[in-house]
């Protein structure tokens, strides 16, 4: 016999906000309907494990997409319920349930519950006009239940013949929601939000040749040292339908203090000026919450691609408690444990392999030290780069000893390391770092100016870096005086230029001399144009070498051609240190050609 019954909570005001609010993830209400089918398979089957009920040979879900009917069916063959169960279950407290996460919701000032949880079975109504459930309890003298409801204020309940054993719930979709009876659309849904639930799930089964859409055993739930490479690599294509090959992954497995499991692969980067966004999906008991929380996992593990299923963290709570919440940081510093000592490992067991991936791992580690302290601390002495000799060294084995305060106070300063950003414009520097047996280290990747700074001010005593053309070191030098005359020369010459002039006796003769940009005033001047700030000329100076042939000669020559020739000189050198603008460029071709001409004159 049909019973009508009211519900009591007033659930008509509810949709309408539940709609807006979600509006984006309505389709989230299969993983709520397909997640309950698994609940009811996972009771019966403890039932049956304790001996409580005969076992079940094969459990399922089956989902059935009838667009003549306008229906959209989920069945289990799990645990079922009684009419009293469903007049608990689903007239309260999925009802009520739903009311209190609006209430959660509107409380959480809309910023969202995570992955939304907790709507539940309620949710369905987002995409049905109304919504029939057929059940039967495992229980030995269970009858037939059938109920039905819009989702506003009454339902009905009563008798009906259903011989199996589960749940059918029939969603009879909505007009304007006609793509939730498309079996593609279907299929799409399960992949994203049940691909590793435990039990199968079939999708309009034929009854021939019928596969499970999910993986009910997916591999980060397996021990470590179980799965074979072939293994994660299938899992990586199959998961992120990436066919590059992953450069490595990091299986985490723990029970204790809280339980997570997951697999994180480092991507190959495909260009190298970019990060690209990875993609790290949530999971709780194998059923999906969301890509990238960043409440949960760290915002630099993000550029990677992974799986973390986490039981622990409570899903029904706004984002902003997730925040805060003790435990889930917890989670997170234990990930970026696992990620630098995964790191360590492999740099310590196998370099070459480190090394070799170095390029596509270098922007990810030092974004991360960037963004996070204690992932600095930990792969501090793994972060390497290349030196005039070509080796790959830990940045931290160029340091120098801490300068005290006390001889800080002094003037002392810290070790200088010289570093080379563009390797073709800097060619010339480079040369002359070699020939005197100094080094420097190439840094080309696009974070590391703000690397460096950073570096800088984490080992503010032991290291300064300078631009290999931002000073001359002492090594390249001989001693010497300063050459008064020859700077008067330079100086006169180069009236209005904003370059500052400084003779030294370079120990490369060949060179008749090179510009040097202080290094603080560079990086003021990158940052203005990093900022918009318009470009502001970072002066320069113009260190003459006083053993250059050219420069001796010069400076005897008579007062005409010695300009032309220090005009020479300059470009020369400006030209080592940047593309010259068009009108030096003019300036350069017609005093070269007049010094040409006074040479083939002779
Ligand atoms: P939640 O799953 O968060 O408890 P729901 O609104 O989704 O909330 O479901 C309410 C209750 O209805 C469930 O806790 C469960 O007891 C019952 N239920 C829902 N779907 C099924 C099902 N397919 N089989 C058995 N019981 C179900």
């Amino acid at each position: 016999m049909e019973k009508q019954g009211n519900i009591r909570i007033a659930s008509e005001n509810m949709m309408p906000i539940i709609k807006k609010w979600l509006y984006s993830e309505k389709d989230i209400f299969l993983r709520e309907i397909v997640a309950n089918a698994q609940d009811a398979i996972t009771k019966h089957k403890k039932l049956s494990d304790l001996g409580e009920t005969a076992a079940e040979e094969h459990y399922k879900v089956t989902v059935t997409t009838d667009a003549k009917a306008g229906t959209l069916t989920v069945e289990d063959n799990g645990i079922g319920m009684t009419e009293e169960e469903v007049e608990k279950y689903i007239t309260q407290i999925a009802f009520s349930g739903a009311a209190d996460f609006v209430d959660k919701y509107e409380k959480a000032g809309g910023d969202g519950i995570i992955g939304h949880f907790g709507l539940g079975f309620y949710s369905a109504y987002m995409v049905s006009e109304s919504i029939e459930i057929f059940t039967k309890s495992y229980r030995a003298d269970a009858k037939g239940v059938h109920w039905a409801s819009d989702g506003n204020s009454t339902y009905t309940i009563g008798d009906c013949d259903r011989e199996a054993r589960g749940t059918k719930i029939v969603m009879h979709i909505a007009a304007d929601e006609k793509e939730f009876l498309k079996s593609a659309r279907i299929r799409e849904l399960l992949h994203k939000y049940c691909s590793f639930m435990p039990y199968e799930i079939y999708l309009d089964p034929t009854g021939k040749d019928d596969k499970p859409v999910n993986t009910t055993h997916p591999l980060y739930l397996k021990q470590p040292k179980e799965c074979t490479d072939e293994e994660y690599k299938t899992f990586y294509r199959e998961t992120f339908s990436d066919f590059n090959e992953p450069l490595f992954w990091i299986h985490l497995n723990m029970e204790y203090p809280f339980r997570l499991k997951g697999i994180l692969y480092f991507p190959k980067v495909k260009k190298q000026v970019e990060l690209e966004r990875g993609k790290v999906k949530l999971y709780c008991n194998q059923v999906y919450i969301a890509d990238n929380i960043k409440e949960v996992i760290p915002e630099f593990l993000m550029l990677l691609n992974g799986v973390i299923d986490c039981p622990d963290i409570p899903l029904n709570v706004s984002r902003s408690f997730l925040q805060n919440d003790r435990q889930v940081q917890k989670i997170a510093a234990h990930i970026t444990k696992k990620v630098a000592d995964k790191l360590i490992e492999l740099y310590k067991n196998d370099k070459p392999r480190y090394e070799s991936c170095w390029g596509d791992l270098a922007n990810f580690v030092k974004f991360g030290c960037l963004k996070d302290e204690a992932f600095y601390k930990r792969v501090e002495d793994i972060i390497i780069y290349k030196n005039l000799a070509g080796e790959l060294r830990p940045v931290s084995s160029f340091y120098g000893e801490a300068v005290s305060e006390e001889d800080a106070k002094n003037g002392k300063e810290p070790q200088a390391v010289y570093y080379v950003s563009d390797e073709n414009k800097q060619a010339q520097y480079i040369k002359m770092f070699k020939d005197a047996g100094l080094d420097a280290i190439y840094c080309d990747t696009y974070i590391d100016p703000h690397f460096l700074s950073f570096l800088e001010y984490k080992n503010h005593a032991r290291v300064r870096f300078l631009r290999i053309d931002a000073d001359v070191d002492g090594a390249l030098k001989e001693d010497g005086a300063e050459d008064a005359d020859l700077k008067g020369v330079f100086e006169k010459v180069l009236e209005g230029k904003h370059v500052s002039v400084r003779t030294e006796k370079l120990k490369d003769a060949n060179v008749p001399a090179i510009v040097n940009v202080s290094e603080f005033a560079r990086r003021l001047s990158e940052m203005h144009t990093f900022y918009g700030m318009g470009e502001s000329p970072a002066d320069i100076t113009l260190v003459v070498n006083t053993a250059n042939g050219a420069v001796q000669v010069l400076k005897d020559a008579p007062e005409e051609a010695r300009s032309k020739a220090a005009m020479q000189v300059y470009y020369l050198a400006l030209m080592n240190y940047r593309p010259l603008k068009p009108e030096e460029l003019s300036e350069f071709v017609s005093v070269n050609a007049l010094l040409l001409e006074n040479y083939l004159k002779k």
